[in-house]
């Protein structure tokens, strides 16, 4: 029997900084209008463009007011699917204006995968990028909740579809608004307002939306005001727009960029030249990454052609990162500290962080972030563990999520009976109450960062016609983290290869789940009595040449 009991439970200190009472959108509202600063607010690492603080403020006020008058209010779903761009934050922050719900999508979705996105949260307007926007308009004509496209680039009249400033010109009829005498919504509780559904797998099963409050996020943005966990001077900082913006890594960090009145500068996408140009010529000394970057960085011979003497700390989060890696990174760039950070979507990310501190604890995920509260919890009895004993990683306090949505049963299963959030991480604490991420119960595989949920995978090739039975999981690698792997038991008598299967999965998925890990024949998949897949049998039998560490 399962008995919980809260003995050894890790609270964090009580906040330096008040939490904000408002909704979001009143917030980042009050914050533009009195942002006062020369300097742009984002500027685009390849192009050059930048817009300004003052120009977020304007587009931001018309927006919103035009999407009221399209119909849009604090009970409307709307979605962004853009890569990191300039204007990615405009339709995000107008929304959040009117107390809709915002629903970052996934650039890289295919449209099978984006058909089951957008049709677990039905938004009414989805704003795209020139690059998304074919596979939204094959989409729409079978999707009759979404009503409206818009695209968030502004040079072009491509496809016939509206960009934000026609858009906006068409509603507001050329009364453009003044944001002086702009109101945001404030008819809400903002601990009840859901303000992102983000896309995760949670421990089981396939993506579900995370709901995020307005108080979730403004927790958030209490931390990155916090100087014992934001150890650099905020106001004029330049940092990098590099984490994708629809993840919660690049979303929270750049939106308490925004308030904090930072310089951003943006990255569509990864280039291994612009980035460390980037880091050199704007003099970036905090790097936020994912173990991925943290690899090239320790190990790119290109390294070497630029000056990045100005980095002074490299914050790392989503993914494990070895305390190998932690020192050989840190002897290269000659930084005293990396600053791992662990947390899930669940809970808005960073739940530990490391803090500039004189305990240097290579490999650790460091201390229980502000408000929140930490137990390693033994999934078997259900008791707390004490220090340096394994067991699940389990939260609460006010980042946690307010469930899953449109999903009851899933949301019951993800909390504990008397409400800690089971993150589906094996972790323990030390003496010091440093925290180390040890291991995943949970199914899901990490490759770069990105979630790549098995079950997903599983049912593609459940539906390939030589395939009887299947079992992915992570294979280790030393750059990704890891790479998805298929298992595959097949039809008798059907002759089928790696290959044949590889390139059927890769047909139909986003480029961060395919199957790089590779295919593995075998009789049959292994499973328990209740017909779950035994993974950590399925790890094992994972053959040395598919291990790249
Ligand atoms: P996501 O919701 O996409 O941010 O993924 C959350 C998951 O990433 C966590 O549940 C962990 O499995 C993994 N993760 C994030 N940060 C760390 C870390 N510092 N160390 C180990 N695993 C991590």
């Amino acid at each position: 029997m399962v008995i919980e009991d809260d003995k050894y439970v890790i609270h964090g200190d009580k906040s330096s900084i008040p939490v904000p009472q408002e909704l979001l959108g009143e917030f980042i509202f009050d914050s533009l209008l009195n942002t006062h600063v020369e300097y742009d607010a984002l500027v685009d690492a390849f192009t050059g463009k930048s817009i300004s603080y003052q120009q977020i403020l304007k587009d931001t006020c018309n927006l919103s007011e035009a999407l009221q008058q399209f119909g849009c209010n604090s009970d409307t779903i709307i979605s962004v699917c853009s890569e990191n761009s300039l204007n990615f934050f405009t339709p995000v922050i107008a929304s959040l204006y009117l107390g809709a719900t915002v629903a970052p999508i996934n650039h890289f979705y295919t449209e099978h995968e984006l058909n089951h996105v957008l049709n677990l949260y039905r938004p009414k307007v989805v704003f795209c990028s020139i690059e998304t926007i074919e596979k939204f308009l094959n989409l729409k004509l079978k999707m009759d909740f979404l009503e409206k496209i818009i695209l968030i680039d502004e040079d072009t009249n491509r496809f016939d579809v509206e960009n934000i400033s026609a858009f906006v010109n068409r509603q507001l009829q050329g009364k453009l608004v003044n944001p002086k005498t702009f109101r945001p919504f404030t008819g809400a509780n903002p601990c009840d307002n859901v303000s992102f559904i983000m896309s995760s797998s949670g421990t089981t099963g396939l993506p579900k939306g995370v709901m995020l409050t307005d108080r979730n996020i403004l927790i958030r943005v209490v931390h990155s005001k916090d100087p014992l966990i934001t150890t650099r001077p905020i106001y004029g900082n330049t940092v990098l727009g590099l984490m994708p913006f629809f993840h919660g890594f690049g979303l929270n960090v750049t939106l308490n960029s925004i308030l904090n009145k930072e310089k951003v500068v943006v990255f569509k996408k990864f280039d291994e030249d612009v980035f460390l140009k980037t880091i050199q010529d704007f003099k970036i000394s905090t790097v936020a990454i994912a173990p991925t970057l943290a690899t090239f960085l320790a190990k790119s011979p290109k390294v070497k052609k630029y000056n990045l003497s100005c980095i002074e700390e490299i914050i790392c989060g989503a993914a494990p990162m070895s305390k190998e890696l932690e020192n050989v990174l840190k002897k290269r760039l000659n930084v005293s500290q990396i600053r791992q950070a662990y947390g899930l979507t669940e809970c808005n990310l960073a739940v530990t962080m490391m803090k500039r501190s004189d305990l240097l604890k290579p490999g650790s995920s460091g201390l229980v972030i502000s408000m929140m509260s930490i137990k390693v919890r033994d999934p078997e009895t259900g008791r707390s563990l004490g220090p340096n004993q394994v067991g699940e990683i389990c939260i609460k306090g006010p980042m946690v999520m307010k469930g899953y949505y449109k999903n009851p049963q899933a949301t019951k299963e993800t909390f504990t009976e008397d409400g800690w959030l089971k993150s589906g991480d094996l972790g323990y604490y030390d003496e010091d109450k440093y925290f180390f991420i040890v291991d995943r119960l949970k199914e899901l595989i990490k490759y770069k960062g990105y979630q790549v949920a098995p079950a997903e995978l599983e049912a593609i090739l459940l539906n390939h016609p030589k395939v009887l039975d299947v079992g992915v999981v992570g294979a280790p690698d030393e750059v990704a983290g890891e790479l998805p792997l298929a298992f595959v038991a097949k039809k008798p008598g059907v002759d089928v290869t790696e290959q044949e299967l590889v390139e059927a999965v890769a047909k139909i998925v986003s480029p961060q789940k395919r199957l790089r890990g590779g295919v593995v024949f075998v009789e049959a998949i292994p499973k328990n009595a209740s017909g779950k897949i035994l993974r950590r049998e399925l790890r094992k039998r994972i053959p040395h040449s598919k291990i790249n560490r």
